[in-house]
């Protein structure tokens, strides 16, 4: 027997995640480059504070506060549509890769099957090896978008129960638009949950609609969202779905008792509080990402269009040689998706200045 006495199909395998190297420009793993301000600072510390002194008592295993913070903050995009998210529609977890851990302990498992359109997340492969879930993987387009009668086929024949799209997409940034939420929505049924992995939502291009505004639409649908990206908070650890309350309900079945902390509850609590402060620098980053794009074509680059805090540029012959030129300029982006290309999380404007000469002078000695 083999030491440790390992699951067969996890035996050789790599924990999944980023380098993480101390350079000067990082922009490798999506997050938000702006860091809360002093005053966001001191309201987090206060609230961590209030939490500690009765850290000999178990958290609120509902966390209802939060939840009814986090139903009030989606209602700024179902508002216009005319409803409102409820705080029982609401579930939170440690990120949203475990909220999607969660969904996939509740509505996977042994003889259900997952699916997802690769190029896409990583992650989805895994949160389905991990729970035992058979894996099928469908196919983008030459532009990354997804086939919609090849999709409406995939499922019909696969009929998973569960079917993981994110919109934006990572690493392509591709957006899906409504009406391929309602199709698979429709096509998948009542034998599974549609989960749109609204992860870089808040950084879609205006005019580009959140899945939210469907819910009221299609009951088996589960919109994600998280505080690491826009919202400034990747450190925070706290990611969200809005769906019907008994979705939520059925996820309070498979998770952990107390699994948030008192004091993320209250850290997540203090961050909501400043919101439009966390959120400040998101249309600056949208700009920053479409100079971005615009630059990189001027260079006679291909770049998939973007709807999130990143770009994917190719293609290059030898893209670990770029990724380890840059690296050697102080400059970590990401080696990631189809061969031949790159994503460049969005920065400041200096650290995006210093990309760019970076770039033009690997090229250059290429
Ligand atoms: N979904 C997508 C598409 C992502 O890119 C990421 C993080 N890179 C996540 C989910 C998970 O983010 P978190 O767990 O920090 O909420």
């Amino acid at each position: 027997m083999v030491f440790p006495p390992l699951r067969e199909e996890l035996r050789g395998l790599e924990p999944y995640g980023a380098p993480q190297l101390d350079v000067p420009v990082q922009l490798n793993v999506n997050e938000n480059p702006y860091g809360p301000s002093p005053a966001c600072v001191a309201d987090i510390a206060e609230a961590v504070s209030r939490a500690a002194a009765t850290l000999n008592r178990y958290p609120d295993r509902e966390f209802v506060e939060l939840r009814a913070g986090l139903a009030a903050y989606l209602t700024r995009d179902t508002v216009a549509a005319g409803f409102g998210i409820e705080p029982a529609q609401v579930w939170a977890a440690n990120g949203s890769n475990e909220v999607m851990l969660q969904l996939l302990q509740a509505f996977g498992g042994p003889g259900r099957t997952a699916v997802s359109f690769a190029p896409t997340y990583s992650m989805y492969p895994e949160y389905a090896r991990d729970t035992s879930t058979r894996w099928v993987q469908g196919h983008r387009a030459e532009d990354f978008s997804i086939d919609l009668d090849a999709a409406r086929e995939l499922v019909r024949a696969e009929r998973p129960s569960v079917v993981l799209l994110p919109s934006p997409n990572n690493p392509t940034g591709t957006a899906l638009p409504p009406a391929a939420i309602t199709l698979l929505c429709e096509a998948v049924g009542d034998h599974g949950v549609v989960v749109v992995d609204e992860a870089y939502g808040e950084f879609r291009r205006s005019g580009t609609p959140s899945a939210l505004e469907l819910l009221p639409v299609h009951r088996n649908l589960v919109v994600t969202r998280t505080m690491s990206k826009a919202f400034a908070g990747a450190g925070l650890r706290l990611g969200y779905l809005a769906a019907d309350p008994a979705i939520c309900d059925a996820i309070r079945v498979v998770r952990l008792p107390y699994h948030l902390s008192a004091v993320t509850q209250a850290t997540a609590l203090a961050a909501l509080r400043h919101t439009d402060e966390l959120l400040g620098q998101v249309d600056a980053l949208r700009a920053e990402r479409d100079r971005t794009v615009v630059w990189l074509r001027e260079q006679g680059l291909e770049v998939a269009d973007t709807d999130a805090n990143f770009a994917l540029f190719g293609r290059f012959a030898d893209r670990r040689a770029v990724w380890q030129g840059l690296l050697d300029r102080g400059v970590l982006i990401r080696e990631v998706g189809p061969d031949g290309w790159l994503r460049v999380s969005i920065g400041t404007p200096e650290e995006m200045t210093a990309f760019r000469e970076a770039l033009v002078e690997v090229r250059r000695e290429s």
